[in-house]
């Protein structure tokens, strides 16, 4: 009886439409409250803090601040989203969509941007501002500091 079973099974098998979806020719319906992935992020805004790297769980995430970039290898996201919410200025988003299929584990790499002329002017401007601040706050904690207690 058993026999029979199984061979009824394997011929319904052998004639029916696979489970399976032929992607990527096949796109799959992506499910409304599917979280999504990580699989870029916004360097323009990134500031290389590391934060996201950090709160990371599979430590699928690194920032290299010297080098200016920011990686991910795509098959080590558990799709969790500490990182979207540890990131202060909002440029890591779960992506929507479904992962490139690939035949080999590779990092993605992004690296920041050339400022232009006149990022790099403001940038400069806003460095020299800051400095002056700092002076400005230690010559003040200096001066109360040597100033007779009353
Ligand atoms: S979603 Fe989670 S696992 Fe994926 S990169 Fe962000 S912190 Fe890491
Ligand atoms: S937390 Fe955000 S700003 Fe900081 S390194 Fe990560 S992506 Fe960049």
């Amino acid at each position: 009886m058993g026999t029979f079973k199984l061979a009824g099974t394997s011929m319904k098998g052998l004639f029916s439409k696979p489970a399976t979806k032929m992607y990527p020719v096949v796109v799959p319906e992506y499910f409304e409250r599917t979280a999504g992935h990580i699989e870029n992020v916004d360097m323009k805004s990134c500031i290389l803090c590391g934060l996201c790297a950090r709160k990371c769980p599979t430590g699928c995430l690194v920032v290299d601040k010297g080098a200016e970039t920011w990686s991910i290898d795509p098959f080590g996201c558990i799709t969790c989203g500490s990182c979207v919410r540890a990131c202060p200025k909002d440029c890591l988003v779960m992506q929507r969509t479904h992962t490139e299929p690939a035949t080999d584990k590779r990092r993605i790499t992004v690296k920041k941007p050339e400022l232009t002329p006149e990022e790099k002017a403001a940038k400069a401007a806003a460095e020299a501002e800051k400095a002056a601040r700092i002076a400005a706050a230690k010559a003040a904690a200096a001066k109360k500091k040597a100033e007779p207690a009353s």
